[in-house]
C-alpha cells in the first residue's frame, strides 16, 4: 500500500453519494508532507517528458499544482471557474459539469497564460468522471498547446473519467486508484490492492 492509500484509509472518511472526504489533508487543511510526497512521485512519473507549465482548476488542485511547479520550476496556472459564460476574445473557455456540486462551472483562463509553446502538465486531486480534466484539455488544445499528462492525487476508478482519458491516448498517473467504497461498511479497495476498512470508522 503506497503512502497516500494509507493516509486515505487512516483519515478519509466516505460519504453517501459516493464522495471520499479527505478534508483534514488536502482539501480544507493540507498537510505538508503528504502533499509533498504527492508532489515528488508526480515529479517522478513525468520526469521523462518535456514540461514548460502546470495547468490546474480552482480550488482545490492549486496546493497540488503550486508544490509540483516548484519541482519542475515552472509557472503555475490555475482555471477560474464562473457561474455563466461572458464569452470574450481574452480566454480560453470551456464547460464543466461539477461532480461535487452538481452544476456546471463555465472555466476559463486567460489567453497570455497559455501559449502554443507551452508543454502543459494538468495537475488536479481528484479524478471522477473527468469534465474538470476534460475542460482543462479542451483549453490547452484551444491555446495550441502540447499536453505532456495528468497527475492525479486520487482516482475513483469505478466512475468513467480514467477510462475516458486513456482510450484517448493520455497519458495519465494516478497515485491512488479506489476502484470500489463503501458507505454503510466504511470500506475501501484499492486498484491491486485488498479491501480494507477505514481506520477512523473502526
Ligand atoms: P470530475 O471532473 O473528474 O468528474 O471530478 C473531479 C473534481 O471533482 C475534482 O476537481 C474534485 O474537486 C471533485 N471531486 C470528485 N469526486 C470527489 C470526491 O470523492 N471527493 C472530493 N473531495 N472531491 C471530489
Amino acid at each position: 500500500m503506497n503512502f497516500l492509500e494509507e493516509k486515505i484509509l487512516m483519515d478519509g472518511t466516505i460519504k453517501q453519494g459516493n464522495l471520499l472526504k479527505i478534508d483534514n489533508f488536502l482539501n480544507h487543511q493540507i498537510d505538508i508532507n503528504i502533499m509533498r510526497q504527492i508532489a515528488n512521485e508526480i515529479k517522478h512519473r513525468f520526469q521523462d517528458v518535456e514540461v514548460n507549465k502546470v495547468l490546474t482548476i480552482e480550488a482545490s488542485g492549486i496546493a497540488i499544482a503550486t508544490m509540483v511547479g516548484c519541482l519542475f520550476d515552472v509557472p503555475i496556472v490555475f482555471a477560474k471557474k464562473g457561474e455563466s459564460a461572458i464569452v470574450s476574445e481574452d480566454k480560453y473557455e470551456s464547460l464543466a459539469y461539477s461532480f461535487t456540486h452538481k452544476k456546471i462551472n463555465y472555466v476559463f483562463v486567460s489567453k497570455p497564460y497559455l501559449q502554443a509553446t507551452d508543454k502543459v502538465l494538468i495537475v488536479d486531486d481528484f479524478l471522477a468522471d473527468g469534465q474538470a480534466s476534460l475542460a482543462l484539455i479542451d483549453i490547452v488544445h484551444q491555446a495550441g498547446a502540447q499536453l505532456s499528462g495528468i497527475g492525479i492525487a486520487v482516482e475513483k476508478g469505478w466512475q468513467k473519467g480514467g477510462n475516458i482519458l486513456r482510450e484517448m491516448g493520455v497519458r495519465l498517473e494516478s497515485i491512488a486508484i479506489v476502484e470500489e467504497m463503501d458507505w454503510e461498511t466504511q470500506s475501501i479497495r484499492f486498484r491491486n490492492q485488498p479491501k480494507c476498512k477505514l481506520y477512523r470508522s473502526c
